[in-house]
């Protein structure tokens, strides 16, 4: 029977996005056809401007076929012994200079195809270097179209390494992931197998490449990139995930695979430590005690400085004398109080809607809402930068996410576009976390009830923030309407924990009666949530705190001007883009050094290479603490 290859190539503005080939019989083509377009179009790295897809036709005696080479797998627990491995593999393919050899990956990072490199006079083989040689027309037969999985990134290196393995006048193959999640390599050979080395980089980094290991002439080139470039193969018994070696009891080691992590953390200088921070009551709510040390606090969510006003402590002190430490049961069962119903009551009054429920946390009430109310027909379009916790709960429903760029209204209209006629939601921060930045609210709120879509907004960072009184987002916008999820959390502004939803009582019924977090989860103990409510008792009456802070807003943002610090926010929230890792730590360090507590914002929380400082104001920070500091952060950065 004849086999067909399809390939795929999509590229945005002539950069390319995604690609992808598969061998297959006739009767799959249009479901694999389709498949590879969605996933053009879906890309996360963005949707395709263009899309190539070309198909041949062979006859099926012309494939060759192979069994895919064994896999081992060495752990490595550095970069360094990594690279010892792969010294060591290569000498056992008898090549008499691995150090060499090894020396030329650098020069493949940032190629797409891989390097043709003799091993003994280091001549390279490729037509064009810039673009390396490609292996291709190559697949496994255990893939059909229908087969609703696709290969994973393990298995289309090990049907790549298989086909090289197996071309005239190669010796093996060396390579390296290019993809910054991944720290792993290989080296792979007919007689070697295919030998997964865990560690051979620093996790974050996108520096990656392959080598062809060759030995011959020019004629035997040839004959290579023939068989690389046009020769189809089609791999077989390929196997799911590299199963490693079995253990005996006494090399079984439970803890082992997370500690070597760990250590990759380490000495990828990623490794984190909580750090012991107490409230310096004595000194005012924006100051703690770190160390040996008091500092003004310049880095925390408690924007209000609530968790230290008189009211809530006396609300909650009440609470606890009345109602004892916990909830002892969840909402539905015996967890819920008088004052869990009251809170409610006023989330729902304060915010302007019908009706309102509280979870133990914002987390908890983003995650199980969106995994509740996102169904298997549903698309959620969510934002790129939207809050872990956003993204987990997508992830979560059976709902198909679609990722759309920051805040970008064009981008978004046109993805929605694609999905016409589909049911679903809208999904984003009002204020980013780390950027500080602001949505646009109302024309997202537009394009939502233009295109039938539910609009769904975390005020995490707005509610008791932004608007006049505190009241949020739709106070900020003047919005006449509400968005239709209004989701919120107890523990940032308002001084206390836990999260919330506002809406209408339809959807806060439904919620009730169907979302896992709020119904199998103790309610809050009631000193917490007397003292949530006695927060938004307070805003109603008094809001000389909100519009301190935005006075406090105001003033740092000119401050950060006249200083030359290119950072502006709407917010409290400012990122401060310092870029190198390691130096947003020192200068973190050197202004706790002079008296400010600043956390430094590293990957994986935002990309490698884009590290900041995220400073955030409180309403009690004075105006000659913001003087100071600008000063001290401008002479850390070197400006004058
Ligand atoms: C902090 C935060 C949450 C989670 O709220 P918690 O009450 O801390 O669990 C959710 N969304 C955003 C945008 C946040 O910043």
């Amino acid at each position: 029977m004849d086999k067909f290859s399809l390939k795929m190539r999509a590229s945005q503005q002539e950069q390319h996005i995604s690609g992808a080939e598969r061998i297959l019989n006739e009767a799959e083509l249009i479901d694999a056809t389709s498949s590879l377009m969605s996933r053009a179009l879906t890309h996360e790295k963005g949707e395709a401007d263009f899309i190539q897809i070309k198909m041949e036709k062979k006859e099926s005696e012309e494939i060759l076929r192979f069994s895919a080479l064994p896999v081992k797998t060495m752990e490595t627990k550095s970069v360094i012994e990594g690279y010892e491995t792969m010294k060591q593999l290569l000498s056992q393919l008898s090549i008499q200079n691995p150090d060499k050899i090894l020396g030329f990956l650098p020069k493949t990072y940032g190629m797409r195809g891989a390097m043709l490199l003799h091993v003994d006079s280091l001549e390279r083989f490729e037509e064009n270097q810039l673009r390396g040689v490609r292996a291709t027309y190559m697949d496994s037969t255990d893939f059909t179209a229908s087969k609703k999985q696709s290969k994973n990134h393990f298995q289309e290196a090990l049907i790549l390494a298989t086909k090289v393995a197996h071309c005239p006048h190669i010796l093996g193959e060396l390579c390296i992931s290019d993809d910054p999640n991944y720290i792993t390599g290989y080296v792979a050979s007919r007689d070697l197998g295919y030998v997964r080395i865990t560690t051979v980089k620093e996790m974050g980094s996108g520096n990656g490449g392959r080598i062809f290991l060759f030995r011959g002439g020019q004629e035997e080139a040839k004959e290579t990139l023939e068989f690389l470039e046009k020769q189809w193969v089609l791999v077989e018994n390929l196997p799911d995930s590299p199963i490693s070696v079995e253990k005996t009891d006494e090399t079984w080691n439970k803890w082992d695979r997370y500690e070597k992590e760990m250590e990759l953390w380490e000495q990828s200088g990623l490794k984190r430590v909580e750090k012991v921070v107490i409230p310096s009551k004595e000194k005012g709510s924006s100051w703690v005690t770190y160390g040996e040390k008091q500092l003004i606090m310049m880095a925390s969510n408690n924007y209000l400085g609530l968790t230290q006003h008189p009211n809530l402590i006396k609300a909650g002190q009440k609470a606890l004398e009345e109602y004892g430490t916990g909830s002892g049961g969840s909402r539905l069962t015996t967890g819920t109080s008088d004052i869990h119903d009251d809170l409610e009551k006023n989330l729902a009054m304060w915010k302007g809607t019908e009706s309102a429920m509280v979870f133990t946390s914002g987390f908890v009430a983003n995650f199980s809402i969106l995994a509740c109310l996102l169904q298997v027909e549903d698309v959620v379009f969510s934002d790129s930068l939207n809050h872990a916790s956003l993204i987990d709960g997508c992830r979560f429903s059976s709902a198909n996410v679609v990722v759309y760029k920051h805040n970008d209204m064009e981008d978004l209209k046109a993805k929605i576009q694609k999905y016409q006629g589909k049911s679903g939601m809208i999904v984003t921060d009002a204020v980013f976390s780390m950027d500080g930045d602001i949505a646009n609210i109302p024309e997202l709120q537009e394009i939502a009830r233009k295109n039938h879509l539910l609009f769904y907004v975390d005020e995490a960072h707005s509610t008791g923030v932004l608007g006049k009184t505190g009241k949020g987002i739709c106070e900020h916008f003047n919005l006449k309407e509400k968005p239709d999820l209004l989701m919120g959390t107890l523990s940032k502004a308002l001084g206390s924990e836990g999260g919330f939803l506002c809406g209408n009582s339809c959807i806060i019924n439904y919620l009730k009666h169907k979302a896992r977090g709020y119904m199998f989860s103790t309610a809050l103990a009631p000193a917490t949530v007397a003292t949530a409510k006695s927060a938004i008792e307070l805003l109603e009456k008094d809001v000389s705190l909100v519009v301190k802070l935005q006075e406090n807003v105001a003033y740092f943002n000119e401050l950060l001007k006249n200083k030359g610090i290119n950072a502006v926010s709407p917010t409290p929230i400012f990122p401060i883009l310092i870029g190198e890792e390691e130096k947003s730590v020192k200068i973190a360090e050197k202004l706790q050094e002079s008296g400010y507590f600043v956390s430094p914002i590293r990957y994986p929380t935002v990309e490698k290479g884009k590290a900041r400082l995220r400073v955030v104001l409180m309403a009690q920070h004075e105006k000659t603490d913001l003087e100071t500091f600008v000063d001290l952060l401008g002479d850390c950065m070197g400006l004058k």
